[in-house]
């Protein structure tokens, strides 16, 4: 038996950024992974020989303070510009719109203009909204939510009121804007700004992009904002998690900090409402004051510590946490002559479509013409898939794993037609992967659906907002938490904050 100051549970980025903190301020601090490479969703290496590409998310980027705080380009972080990067929507006609996140590129204003005068209009209007938004929910991400205590009216207002002030801080405009936005469907708030469908399509996908949510469904106007804060506009950075994850191990060594692999936690030490260390699944146990964990909030609460050890309304909201995963991802590993352009590309044609993609998860189908985000790094092509249903009503994920693989071929290859003549491999990731290879329950790759009724002071659950939890010294520090989901760190930074008492 061990014991260190901290023991963190997980290596995912949140997990890292919270350890390199804590280890920055002087605690012994030890990292406790499941799997042989650490990274958790960015974590390289996960697909086998031939395969050199991410798993999962195929970029990625750090909140600036962060890589600053941290001081992670010494470490070795490769800078993100995802502004820069193209997205490309793949249309029917073969045909391309290509976008960038920039307000004044003249290439994306052109290829709008060829869809609508209007809209090319639009275009550096909405860039600008879009960047004052994400900049708003940053401010809100990067603070840590109250816990909305009846007897602690100051320490809950202070907060919000401030975050209230940025807001109106964007001017009137704005400010009515952003909080309309926010509950809109992506479908509505892109008929508010654009008349074009691909155009109004592919912005909508984004606001799909990670959730079990459709193009009509309320509230994807929060995920569009969430999405483009995350990735710093419409397509993935390309500097990628690997770099991330490397950055992050070397500051935590050289802080002092320890990660160890293969170490899967089976159980989170409890003795009388105070947690006391961590027992992993090879029996041997370490003892630690503070514990806090990046896997999700109900795997961690119900899973690792245990219903009998937590009051009983606290494990009922802990079984309430919506995780609903319906993401897959299909690798196909190809001999180069594969046809696609270089960006991120997108199937997502129009917003019926992509409603339509969505109808699969409320029935537990897999989409028969998905929404697809596909990214290629050298001869790997890389599908983002949605929807394809955690549970599935017909057969299960042994059994249809062909199925998933069968779609999201034939539908990329109507829009690259060299594609399927160019495979030479395929490797696909289920929902049911996500949770048996990465820990995430019902395949939930936010650790939680990132739905307004999941967010701010409510996000796991309502009165549980400030990363603590019943059992004393033990704190959540991973996407399912306020911050979270996505790259950003920013849930791990606010954590490590906590548990220092900063
Ligand atoms: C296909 C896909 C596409 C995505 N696209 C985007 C995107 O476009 N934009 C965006 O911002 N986000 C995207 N995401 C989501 C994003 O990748 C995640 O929200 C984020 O990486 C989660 O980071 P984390 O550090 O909080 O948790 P994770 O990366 O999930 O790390 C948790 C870690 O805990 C470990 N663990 C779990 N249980 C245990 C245990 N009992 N013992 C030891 N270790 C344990 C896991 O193995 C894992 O390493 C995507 C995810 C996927 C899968």
């Amino acid at each position: 038996m061990s014991s260190v100051d901290v023991i963190i549970v997980g290596a995912g980025h949140n997990g890292l950024v919270a350890a390199a903190y804590l280890a920055k301020a002087g605690r012994k601090v030890l990292v406790l992974e499941r799997n042989a490479t650490p990274g958790g969703q960015l974590a390289a290496g996960m697909l086998g020989p031939g395969f050199d590409a991410p798993a999962l998310h195929p970029g990625g980027q750090l909140r600036p303070d962060i890589v600053r705080e941290l001081d992670l380009a010494r470490h070795g972080l490769m800078p993100a510009v995802a502004a820069e990067a193209p997205y490309v929507s793949l249309l029917p006609d073969g045909g391309t719109l290509r976008l960038t996140a920039r307000g004044d590129d003249a290439a994306t204003i052109e290829a709008i203009r060829k869809l609508s005068s209007r809209d090319a209009a639009r275009w550096p209007e909405f860039v600008a909204f879009m960047n004052a938004a994400a900049g708003w929910v940053d401010a809100v991400y990067r603070t840590p939510m109250p816990r909305m205590e009846r007897s602690a009216i100051l320490a809950n207002g202070l907060p919000l009121a401030s975050l209230l002030l940025k807001l109106r801080g964007l001017g009137r405009k704005d400010m009515f804007r952003v909080i309309r936005s926010l509950s809109m469907s992506a479908q509505e708030f892109t008929d508010d700004w654009f008349e074009a469908e691909p155009l109004k399509a592919a912005i909508g996908a984004l606001a799909i992009h990670g959730v079990t949510l459709g193009s009509y469904s309320a509230g994807t106007g929060y995920t569009l904002m969430h999405n483009w804060l995350n990735r710093g506009g419409l397509a993935h950075s390309r500097s990628g998690g690997a770099s991330i994850t490397h950055a992050l191990i070397a500051a935590l060594k050289a802080s002092g900090g320890e990660a160890r692999t293969s170490a899967l936690v089976a159980r989170i030490l409890v003795d009388k409402q105070r947690v006391t260390g961590v027992q992993l699944a090879s029996g041997e146990q370490v003892l630690a004051q503070q514990v806090l964990s990046a896997a999700d909030p109900r795997h961690t609460l119900l899973g690792l510590v245990g219903a009998p050890e937590l009051p009983p309304e606290f494990v009922w909201h802990a079984q309430s946490i919506r995780m609903r995963g319906s993401v897959a991802k299909v690798h196909l590993l190809t001999d180069g002559n594969h046809g696609l352009p270089e960006g991120t590309l997108v199937v997502a044609p129009t917003l019926k479509y992509l409603e339509q993609a969505y109808d699969a998860s409320k029935y537990g189908e897999i989409s028969r013409a998905p929404y697809l985000e596909v990214t290629a790094s050298g001869a790997v092509v890389s599908i983002h898939f949605q929807f394809a249903s955690y549970r599935l009503k017909h057969g299960d994920w042994a059994s249809e794993r062909a199925t998933l693989e069968a779609r999201a071929v034939d539908t990329l290859a109507a829009y690259a037609p060299a594609l399927k003549g160019s495979i030479r491999e395929v490797r696909s990731i289920t929902p049911l992967d996500l949770e048996q290879q990465w820990g995430l329950t019902e395949g939930d790759l936010n650790h939680g659906q990132l739905i307004l009724d999941q967010a701010l002071f409510m996000r796991p659950m309502p009165g549980w907002s400030d990363h603590r939890t019943p059992v004393d010294g033990l704190l959540l520090c991973g996407s399912g938490v306020h911050g979270g989901g996505g790259v950003s760190g920013a849930a791990g930074r606010n954590a490590a904050r906590v548990a220092l008492g900063r």
